[in-house]
């Protein structure tokens, strides 16, 4: 029986994986964490800085956790504006859940990001074993946590896996701080009938994916055959890419009336580092990964929900 502990589950991530979760697992085997308890929060819920390394014992001892969804991380974005802490709170973070996972033979998920990539990694269809000159402290704390992830698989036999996510893209929550949200904030502005603002050029491609995406195949690689599972540092995951000019124009065809204007800030130089786009057929390869979302159904399935949502607010 699985008792699944999740580590930064109030994020845009943590949130619809944690409902995920739930209904695979049942609700009395998730128990979510955060800095702080969401608002009318009804589920098991416990407070964790997971660089309180006392109580992430202590909470894994009190619920037997045999799985730890490690989420909790500085994105690309803010870590530029405070590296020295998201260094600290990126590794520090991994470390003391791998060091648990050793210890009690615990399953982790740890997600990683196409951010390791560099400036002179090959842009197109970037393959899975890359070479990577990443010039942002998240790159680098990414980069430095896939080796961990390694280390301890191939020294201590720690059953760690991870996926190199692109930018996610869902409703539910606000993203916190990373180079893709813009991806995001463009569809509450076209719905709001305001303008938007991008803080990328306009042909600045980037991978993407849909939130159902990437929950789905975060649970499907975690369930997958210990066997099945080839990469140990993190697999290359892929479902879309678009520049804003591409995801303005395929919203446009439902809000003809949104007008955008392009003012790249310091974000434009850390997409620019990055592929545009992934190589993820030893995923698919090894355990099946099939992607659902391209950008046509991205587009509807967010306007959609978001209009439901902001509509009735
Ligand atoms: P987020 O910023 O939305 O959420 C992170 C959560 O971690 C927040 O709820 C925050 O309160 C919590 N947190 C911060 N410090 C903590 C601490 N010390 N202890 C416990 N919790 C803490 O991030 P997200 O978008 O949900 O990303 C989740 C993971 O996925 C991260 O590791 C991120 O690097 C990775 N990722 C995200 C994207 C993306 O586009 N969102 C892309 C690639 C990789």
């Amino acid at each position: 029986m699985s008792k699944i502990l999740v580590i930064g589950a109030n994020g845009q991530l943590g949130s619809e994986l944690t409902i995920a979760l739930r209904e695979e697992y049942g609700a009395d085997n998730v128990i979510a964490s955060d800095l702080n308890i969401p608002e009318n929060n009804t589920e098991k819920f416990e407070i964790l800085d997971v660089l309180d390394n006392s109580r992430l014992t202590e909470i894994v001892n009190l619920y037997g956790i045999t799985d730890i969804y490690h989420l909790a991380a500085m994105l690309s974005a803010k870590a530029e504006e405070h590296y020295q802490f998201a260094w600290d709170l990126n590794m520090k973070g991994l470390l003391n859940v791998l060091e648990l996972a050793k210890e009690k033979n615990i399953k982790v998920y740890w997600p990683s990001s196409i951010g390791v990539f560099g400036p002179s990694t090959p842009k197109e269809a970037t393959p899975q074993e890359s070479y990577s000159d990443t010039n942002t402290v998240y790159g680098i704390s990414k980069l430095a946590g896939e080796r961990w992830c390694q280390y301890y698989f191939e020294k201590f036999n720690v059953d760690v896996r991870s996926l190199r996510y692109p930018g996610l893209i869902g409703y539910k929550t606000l993203p916190g701080g990373g180079t893709t949200d813009y991806a995001v904030d463009i569809f509450y502005k076209a719905i709001k009938g305001e303008s938007f603002d991008c803080f990328l050029d306009k042909d600045t491609t980037l991978p993407m994916m849909y939130m159902e995406d990437a929950v789905k195949a975060t649970i499907q690689i975690m369930q997958a055959p210990a066997e099945s599972i080839k990469v140990r540092s993190s697999y290359n995951l892929a479902a879309m890419s678009f520049s804003p000019e591409e995801i303005y124009g395929a919203i446009k065809l439902h809000y003809p009336e949104l007008s955008i204007a392009y003012n790249p800030d310091f974000r434009q130089a850390i997409a620019e580092s990055w592929p545009q786009s992934i190589d993820d057929s030893q995923a698919r390869i090894d355990w099946g990964w099939e992607h659902k979302y391209d950008l046509d159904r991205l587009v509807e399935v967010m306007l959609t929900n978001l209009e439901k949502i902001l509509v009735t607010a």
